[in-house]
C-alpha cells in the first residue's frame, strides 16, 4: 500500500491536501503537532470521501521525535511503505528584522528548514531503494521574491528552495522527484489577521486562493504522472509575483 506523510496535516493548506491525496488513492498519514481535534477532523473527512488514513502526531523541529516516531511506525507498518513526503507545516511570525527576536528568527526555522531536513532524511532511504518517490515542499511566495517583515519567513522559504534544487539532482535517477510549491495569499488560519480587502489590489486575480487549489496541484506532483517534473518551484499565486 503507497502511503503519504503530510506534516501539518490537521489544519488549512496541510488538511486540504490530504484529502485531495487520499482521493488519488494514497493511505494518508496526517501528522500534527497539538491540533488533536482538527487532525482527528481531516482523518474524518478523508474516510468520508472513501480514502484511508490515520493521524501521527509528532513535532517537525525535534529530530528524535520524528526519528523514534516514523522507526516506530515503519516497524508496525512492513507491508505499506510511504512513497510521498509533503513538507507543509509552517508559521509565520512577521516582524522588521530591527525588532525581530532571536526566537522569531529560531522558531521560523526551525519549523520549516530544519523540519524538511529532519522527515525528508528519515523517509529518502526507503523512497530510493524503493525506486519511487515524491517530495513536496510547501514554500511560498515570500520565500520567492522576499516581503518586509518576513525575513526570517523568506529566508525559510528561500532555504528549502535552495535543498529541493539541490536534493533533485542527488536523487533524480532513482525515480524520487523533489519540487517545491510556492503558493501566494491562501485563505487559512495563518492569513486570518491579514486584510484581504487591502492585499487583493495587488493580486491580479482579485482574490485569496483556496487551501484546495493548491492541493490539486500537490496531488498531480505527487502522482505517478508528474514523473519527469524535479527541481522546481510552482507558484500558486492568482498571478501574484
Ligand atoms: P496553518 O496555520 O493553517 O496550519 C499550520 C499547520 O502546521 C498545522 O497543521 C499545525 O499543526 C502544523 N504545525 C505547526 N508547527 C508544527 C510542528 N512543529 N510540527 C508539526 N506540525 C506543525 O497554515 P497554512 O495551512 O496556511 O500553511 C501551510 C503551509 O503553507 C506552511 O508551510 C505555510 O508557510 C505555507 N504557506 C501558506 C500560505 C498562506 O497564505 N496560508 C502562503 C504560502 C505558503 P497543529 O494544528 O497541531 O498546530
Amino acid at each position: 500500500m503507497k502511503c503519504a506523510l503530510v506534516t501539518g496535516g490537521s489544519r488549512g493548506i496541510g488538511k486540504a491536501i490530504c484529502i485531495a491525496l487520499a482521493e488519488t488513492g494514497y493511505h494518508v498519514i496526517i501528522n500534527y503537532k497539538s491540533n488533536e481535534v482538527e487532525a482527528a477532523d481531516t482523518l474524518a473527512k478523508v474516510t468520508a470521501k472513501g480514502g484511508t488514513g490515520e493521524v501521527l502526531q509528532f513535532d517537525v523541529t525535534n529530530k528524535a521525535d520524528v526519528d523514534s516516531t516514523l522507526d516506530a511506525w515503519m516497524q508496525s507498518n512492513g507491508n505499506k511503505r510511504i512513497a510521498a513526503l509533503v513538507n507543509n507545516a509552517g508559521i509565520r511570525d512577521d516582524a522588521l528584522l530591527m525588532w525581530m527576536s532571536e526566537s522569531q528568527w529560531k522558531n521560523v526555522l526551525d519549523i520549516s528548514l530544519n523540519g524538511f531536513f529532519h522527515t525528508t532524511q528519515k523517509l529518502l532511504m526507503p523512497m530510493l531503494t524503493g525506486k519511487f518517490g515524491r517530495i513536496i515542499n510547501i514554500v511560498s511566495v515570500s520565500g520567492v521574491r522576499g516581503l518586509p517583515g518576513q525575513t526570517n519567513y523568506s529566508a525559510a522559504k528561500a532555504g528549502i528552495i535552495g535543498a529541493t534544487k539541490a536534493l533533485a539532482r542527488e536523487v533524480a535517477r532513482k525515480g524520487v522527484t523533489v519540487n517545491a510549491v510556492a503558493p501566494g495569499f491562501i485563505r487559512t488560519d495563518m492569513t486570518r489577521d491579514l486584510s484581504e480587502k487591502d492585499l487583493v489590489k495587488d493580486i491580479p486575480a482579485q482574490r485569496f486562493g483556496e487551501p484546495e487549489e493548491v492541493a490539486a496541484l500537490v496531488a498531480f506532483l505527487a502522482s505517478e504522472k508528474s514523473s519527469y517534473i524535479t527541481g522546481e518551484v510552482i507558484s500558486i499565486t492568482g498571478g501574484l509575483h
